[in-house]
């Protein structure tokens, strides 16, 4: 088991349901979630001009590997409707791993920390309740 940090995020349709349904799907595929943050209403990043998100990050144990995550977090993504869209635009899902343990992974498709961990005030918040000493780092 590792201890991972995830952060979702949703901008389209029911934010608050759809969040709720990623946390249902992402336990119904084996991450038992140990603490979640409070939802967080944020400004888009990147591009403006779309909806504002509700943004949480999940402590959760995970029992395979990092590669399992991320197809793991994809799957959850389709079960709760994300559509293709572009690069920072709206989603009704975003299923993001931040953190997982200690481990470092740099692969073409898959970065740990992930890459955007720290600019971005959306998930630092909420990681920030989960875990107040590790931004020191
Ligand atoms: P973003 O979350 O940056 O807005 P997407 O959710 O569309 O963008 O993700 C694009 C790609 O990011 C995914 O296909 C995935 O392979 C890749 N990716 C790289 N590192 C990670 C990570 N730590 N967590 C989730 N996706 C990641
Ligand atoms: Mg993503």
């Amino acid at each position: 088991m590792t201890v991972c940090y995830l952060g979702l995020g949703s901008n389209l349709g029911d934010r608050a349901q759809n969040l709720e349904r990623a946390r249902v799907e992402l336990e119904a595929h084996g991450a038992r979630i140990l603490r979640q943050s409070s939802v967080h209403e944020t400004e888009p990043f990147g591009v403006r001009a779309q909806p504002w998100f509700l943004n949480q990050v999940l402590e959760v144990d995970w029992p395979g590997t990092p590669r399992a995550l991320l197809t793991t977090a994809q799957a959850v993504e389709a079960a709760v409707g994300r559509t293709e869209s572009f690069r920072w635009g709206p989603r009704e899902i975003d299923v993001d791993i931040l953190l997982f343990g200690d481990l470092v992974v740099s692969e073409e498709d898959l970065t740990i920390p992930h890459a955007g961990l720290a600019e971005r005030e959306f998930v630092l918040a909420p990681l920030h309740e989960l875990r107040p000493d590790i931004l020191a780092s």
